[in-house]
């Protein structure tokens, strides 16, 4: 083989938000950088990410709040988010001249409203430093040597030796590196979808597309998992906050199941009996009402059309809405069964949990228990947020973590 053996001090394979992050730290603290990236371009998930303006974390800045965010890794997260956490990440961009915007739902964007800030912003800093970025580079292998060096084999046949290496290469749902991981000893965890839309193809929900509810509960019968938030009707099935959360919480159920299972969703909020409450007081103060005509709470008019419809209300006036009727819309409206046939991905956001174990990272540093000299940071690791800005979250705590253990 053509091989070619130099020595670097630190290297990074990837050069995305954990990647860039680690070797801009790693740099800060004294360290000689060479990052290695198989793509053409640095940064590519940050440019399209948030829609093109990259939520860059989350305003939650309590580390035992910000960790119920995480479906995967919020028992890990918890001691790396007291050295770097969201309030961090904002006085590390504003420190550099990137101002950071709250929204409110929470998540935080550049003032400017484009990732264009936030890549500019990290390539800076990685030019300031002197970190070398290498593009059309792929790592293939790695292996440990006789003197406890890690050798490095790429697609091109060349081979580095290093004594420090972070792997923040993202999903490794098309990679050959989980056989190379496992050959060192890790455990990796299969990698399934997290944060999808619900396909739900049956007649529910037919021609109601752009209806959305301020505040519903989707639940997965015959478990205690649901979440409550948005919810927006598509053109597929439903999404929304409550069903990407449900679906990053759920991942690996809904996977085992294919993505075929029932769903029960409350549309309003409130216990049954208050629901059922908002009955009689329309029943008392509309008696003369069309059903059909003037629905109850904050139900959206079509939606309450098709409930109607559904129960078979619709020629009804309040004051003579049977009983079997009004018992059929209260469970439409607290307990509606839907049949969800597949997933569809979420236009803004998608990630994949799954990857290296966490049992074999020690999150003090990002270092594996396995092998030492190697390092991890974002999602090649098995943990992932919710949508929100929760995931460059972590990608930044942890290559913040990895770059300053690698560079002492
Ligand atoms: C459309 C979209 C929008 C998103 N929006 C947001 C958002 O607004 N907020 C948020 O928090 N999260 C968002 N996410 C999730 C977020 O982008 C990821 O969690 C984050 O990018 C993970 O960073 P990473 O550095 O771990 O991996 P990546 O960003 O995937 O970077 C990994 C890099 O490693 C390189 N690489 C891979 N294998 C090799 C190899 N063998 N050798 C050399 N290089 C290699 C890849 O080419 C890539 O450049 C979004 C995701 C998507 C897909």
């Amino acid at each position: 083989m053509n091989a070619q053996t130099r020595s670097h001090e630190v290297i990074v394979i990837g050069a995305g938000a954990a990647g860039c992050f680690g070797a801009i730290r790693a740099a800060e603290a004294g360290a000689r950088v060479t990052v290695l990236e198989s793509g053409r371009m640095p940064l590519r998930k940050v440019k399209i990410s948030g829609g093109g303006r990259c939520n860059v974390t989350h305003a939650c800045f309590d580390p035992a709040q910000l960790i119920q965010n995480y479906p995967r890794g919020n028992k890990e997260l918890r001691g790396p988010f007291h050295h770097f956490q969201p309030r961090d990440t904002v006085a590390w961009f504003q420190e550099r001249g990137v101002d950071i915007k709250t929204e409110a739902d929470g998540r935080m964007f550049p003032v400017s409203n484009t990732s264009a800030t936030i890549i500019d912003c990290l390539l800076g800093e990685m030019n300031r430093l002197g970190v070398q970025v290498q593009y059309g580079v792929r790592l293939t292998d790695i292996r440990r040597t006789s003197d406890g060096q890690l050798e490095l084999e790429l697609a091109d046949g060349n081979r580095m030796l290093t004594k420090a290496c972070l792997l923040a290469t993202g999903s490794l749902v098309q990679s050959s590196l989980p056989d190379t991981l496992q050959a060192l000893g890790h455990r990796m965890v299969a990698p399934v979808p997290s944060l999808f839309s619900f396909k739900i193809p049956g007649p529910e929900l037919k021609d109601l597309a752009g209806v959305s509810v301020p505040e519903a509960t989707v639940r997965l019968p015959g478990s205690k998992m649901q979440q409550s938030g948005p919810m927006l009707i598509t053109h597929t099935g439903l999404s929304g906050p409550a069903i990407l959360k449900l679906s990053a919480w759920a991942a690996r159920r809904l996977h085992e199941s294919n993505y075929h299972f029932p769903v029960h969703i409350q549309w309003v909020p409130g216990s049954f009996d208050e629901i059922r409450q908002s009955f009689e007081t329309m029943r008392r103060e509309h008696p003369k009402k069309r059903v059909d005509n003037l629905g109850p709470l904050s139900v959206p008019k079509r939606l309450w059309q098709r409930f109607v419809d559904m129960a078979g209300a619709g020629s009804y006036i309040w004051s003579q809405l049977p009983a079997h009727c009004r018992d059929r819309l209260i469970e439409l409206m607290y307990r509606q069964e839907l049949q969800v046939q597949g997933k569809s991905t979420h236009k803004e956001e998608f990630v994949t949990c799954g990857g290296v174990s966490l049992k074999d990272v020690n999150f003090r540093t990002m270092e594996s228990r396995r092998c030492p000299g190697l390092y991890f940071a974002g999602e090649t690791l098995d943990l992932d947020g919710v949508t929100g800005g929760f995931n460059f979250q972590a990608a930044w705590t942890t290559g913040y973590l990895a770059g300053s253990a690698m560079a002492q």
